[in-house]
């Protein structure tokens, strides 16, 4: 033992493998070379495949293809440029290109090169296809280029739906919510900006059009030129939207040269991005979309009449009841529902807006608070005011202003002109003060009082699960929280498309799994 090894216990050595007794076997195990399946990538294989096997008999894309089946696609079909009997590969049939589409949207994917791709593997696509390939150009232009029959396609989901009970349109919520635009913040500039960046674009398609084809490959060449030709298309868009905001007087002074109609919006997070304005109808019976449309604007105020022109539209009638948050209430909105016979829910106005103007309104006519409109008492048996020194304010006249009836009533002049507290009541006026007596018209009256209601009140706070249920389904099933298209036209197309796809999906689990699960028990 060496100097080093001292401390170390007297412990005796292991015994060698041969003195013990199971030392032989364990010898034996440690020789065993272990037999595996080798992995041969280099083989062909021809393999049958059932397609028909391929998804289970409760496939969701079963249910989709089943129920565009039951569409007339003939506004698409009536399209189809390949005709029997002349040269040319056939179309895709409609059928297919919406059941592609529908089915992508509900498995969260919206691009169409993933679905080409998807379409090589994806036992559900492969269905879907028969083992046919799609490429991402043709299921990309079929999206976007066929706006109105896509338009009859959803009144046609809608009267399905209708005609299943699962669409009443007794009671709509209206909601808004914001999507962020295919279009980043830092690119949105003013018009000078984009105008340089305009001459810089066609000077550099100039350049590539004078180039000789010996100078780089044909090919590269033609892309080249085509990316010129399109950001300089971009920028030429960009400014003839600033015409259109100078036409509507707007105070939108930049716009984006990715996207000209996107607009910066405020989002619920406090912060604001290049978005669009997505206007839901939700039918409360069933959770489901019976109304879709893409605006440019940041709030939702002037879209409820819009939204309801769009209901009776496409569907048999105007909803009898809608139900929506305070951002559309306004006694212009009171006013139209009530014109058109719909019952409006929704929280009352608030009257802190109507105060602070008041406020501004005694301090610019210099009234002290001790000669306020609501120290002058009323008299009924005259229908006169008398103010605090004792004088009265004769009816002078009536008017009416967003929903406010007004009555006037004004003093003597020489009541004023004479009086010792002029200084504190009226000090910027010659004329006599005069006061207003401000009453709701019916409408808006009778708005306030239901709102005040334990059954309005009940159905109010109804509202926020139906209506935002669609919204949250849409970016976090749907993956639809940035558009992939750009403008006003592309987007709203995507917005129907995910509507369409969401109003299919709540139909299988209403509908469609229901009855597959009672076939499968019988
Ligand atoms: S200024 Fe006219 S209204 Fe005002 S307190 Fe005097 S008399 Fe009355």
């Amino acid at each position: 033992m060496g100097a080093d090894q001292a401390w170390l216990p007297d412990v005796p050595p292991p015994p060698a493998p041969s003195e013990s007794a199971e030392g032989p076997a364990r010898e034996v195990r440690r020789e065993t070379v272990p037999r595996l399946k080798p992995i041969d990538r280099q083989q062909m294989v021809l393999r049958p495949v059932v397609v028909e096997a391929l998804i289970a008999e409760d496939h969701p894309a079963r249910a989709i293809w089943d129920f565009v089946g039951r569409l007339d696609l003939r506004r698409y079909r009536e399209q189809v440029r390949s005709v029997e009997g002349s040269a040319g590969r056939p179309a895709f049939d409609p059928h297919l290109l919406v059941s592609l589409w529908v089915y992508s949207y509900s498995r969260g994917v919206s691009s169409a090169r993933a679905i080409e791709r998807l379409c090589e593997y994806d036992p559900a696509y492969q269905w879907l296809t028969g083992l046919e390939g799609i490429s991402g150009h043709t299921l990309s232009d079929f999206r976007v280029a066929h706006a109105d029959a896509l338009h009859e396609l959803f009144v046609q989901v809608l009267a399905l739906l209708s005609a299943e009970g699962l669409v009443t349109l007794e009671r709509v919520m209206q909601d808004g919510t914001k999507v962020r635009a295919c279009a980043a913040s830092k690119r949105f500039r003013r018009t000078p900006r984009i105008e340089a960046m305009l001459a810089q674009a066609r000077a550099v398609v100039e350049t590539l059009e004078a180039q000789t084809e010996d100078e780089s490959s044909l090919q590269q060449q033609r892309a080249r030129e085509r990316a010129a030709r399109e950001k300089r298309q971009r920028l030429e868009a960009a400014l003839q939207e600033f015409d259109k905001l100078e036409a509507a007087h707007s105070t939108v002074d930049r716009v984006s040269t990715t996207d000209p109609e996107a607009r910066i919006m405020k989002q619920a997070d406090g912060g604001s991005a290049p978005n669009y304005n997505v206007q839901i109808s939700t039918d409360a019976a069933h959770s489901l979309i019976v109304g879709i449309e893409v605006t440019q604007a940041g709030s939702d105020y002037q879209q409820l009449t819009p939204a309801m022109d769009r209901l009776e539209q496409t569907g048999p009638r105007a909803p009898a009841q809608v139900v929506v948050d305070g951002g559309y209430i306004s006694s212009a909105n009171i006013l139209a529902m009530a014109t058109r016979g719909i019952d409006l829910i929704g929280p009352e106005p608030q009257s802190h807006a109507a105060e602070a103007n008041r406020r501004k309104s005694y301090q610019h006519y210099g009234v002290t608070p001790a000669y306020e409109a609501s120290m002058f008492r009323y008299d009924p048996a005259t229908n006169t005011y008398v103010c605090p020194q004792g004088r009265p304010l004769r009816y002078d006249a009536k008017y009416e202003r967003g929903g406010t009836m007004s009555y006037r009533y004004k003093a003597a002049e020489d009541d004023c002109r004479t009086c010792p507290a002029k200084a504190l009541c009226c000090p910027r006026t010659r004329r006599g003060r005069s006061i207003e007596r401000r009453e709701p018209v019916p409408e808006i009256a009778a708005f306030r009082q239901k709102m005040q209601t334990d059954d309005a009140r009940a159905i109010y706070r109804t509202r926020s699960p139906v209506a935002e249920f669609p919204n949250l389904w849409i970016k976090a099933k749907l993956g639809v929280r940035q558009f992939r298209v750009r403008g006003v036209p592309n987007v709203g197309l995507e917005s129907l498309w995910a509507a369409l796809t969401y109003d299919i999906q709540q139909w299988i689990r209403l509908r469609w799994r229901p009855r597959v699960a009672a076939r499968a028990t019988a």
